[in-house]
């Protein structure tokens, strides 16, 4: 029987003998993912006042992206009721699914699985993960403030959508690839409906930024110990906070140059951990224990 920390590939779905309600992460690679320690701890939660829970289970499988359509199939077969995606699965898994929520819609993503009689539904729960996870560690509401986005690949993507859904004040976007950086402002603009989304260099940031926004990283910048930050905050007006998307490492040098020039900051857990707790609920239709989720989180972390 397959242990939920073990890395499994769709070769384990032959001999397949899990009787529970199985869910799990696919991604690829996959071995660092926190996400079980993290579901399983709330399934845990949930099991304690409803017995039905006791029999859930959240896997980890290893896909490389060219089997993901077969893999999606195969674990609809063996009857998986759900499934979170992440590097690279996201928006190939775009195109596997019956039906999507408004938020993949508008981004072109998904991070979440439903399985139905029809097929895959698919939702996006990463900007709601966002949204929650900047108001809890910063104390800062996205609708109505300057925001200065990061990156323009597929995070910065659904961050941008989920400002300007929230009516952010205005959106500030910098990228070093100018050609991707100005797909994401074309793909933005049907959404923008009036705010002003402009774009820059992150080297060269504009005299007209504006002071007092949320700055949210998200480019990868940052996940390797030699990267450098991905811009130099001292260049920038003073921001109310800022929000790096990476959490491992805890603090990249974009926060520890923010914490040097006292402005708050928080990393990308909370975000992570929202966007688990919202797809838990669309997998079981309750409210997710957010704290057994936080604590599992924490504690992946520290080992
Ligand atoms: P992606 O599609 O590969 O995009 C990467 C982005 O980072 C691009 O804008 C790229 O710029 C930029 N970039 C990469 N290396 C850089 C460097 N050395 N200097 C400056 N910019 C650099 O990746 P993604 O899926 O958007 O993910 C981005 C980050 O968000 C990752 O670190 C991921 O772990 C994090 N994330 C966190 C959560 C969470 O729950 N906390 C959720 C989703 C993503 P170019 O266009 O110039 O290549």
């Amino acid at each position: 029987m397959a242990s939920a920390d073990s890395v499994l590939t769709l070769a384990d779905l032959d001999a397949w003998s899990f009787t529970g309600t199985a869910l799990a992460v696919l991604g690829h690679p996959i071995k660092h993912s926190i996400s079980p320690a993290m579901h399983n701890a709330a399934l845990g939660e949930l099991a304690r006042s409803d017995s039905r829970f006791g029999n859930w289970k959240y896997f980890r499988f290893d896909v490389p992206p060219e089997d993901l359509p077969r893999g999606l199939d195969l674990l609809r077969a063996k009857n998986f009721r759900g499934l979170n995606l992440t590097i690279p699965h996201k928006i190939i898994a775009f195109d596997c699914v019956v039906a999507v929520d408004p938020a993949a819609q508008r981004i072109g993503a998904v991070n979440t699985l439903l399985a139905t009689d029809q097929g895959w539904q698919g939702f996006n729960t990463d900007g709601y993960g966002l949204a929650t996870g900047i108001r809890e560690d910063l104390g800062l509401e996205v609708a109505g403030a300057d925001v200065i986005l990061l990156g323009a690949g597929g995070a910065a993507r659904g961050a941008g959508v989920e400002c300007l859904q929230r009516r952010c004040r205005s959106l500030w976007i910098a990228n070093r690839t100018v050609a991707n950086l100005d797909v994401l402002l074309k793909t933005l603009q049907p959404v923008a409906a009036g705010i002003a989304v402009h774009g820059f260099d992150p080297q060269l940031p504009p005299d007209d930024l504006p002071a007092n926004a949320i700055i949210i990283n998200a480019t990868s910048a940052g996940l390797r110990d030699t990267d450098a930050a991905p811009v130099n905050l001292a260049q920038f007006p003073r921001p109310a906070g800022v929000f790096d998307m990476i959490y491992n490492p805890p603090k990249t040098k974009l926060l520890v140059q923010a914490e040097s020039l006292g402005i708050p900051n928080a990393n990308g857990l909370s975000m992570l951990i929202h966007q688990g707790a919202r797809a838990l609920t669309h997998w079981t239709g309750l409210p997710t224990p957010v704290e057994a989720m936080r604590i599992a989180a924490r504690a992946a972390m520290a080992s």
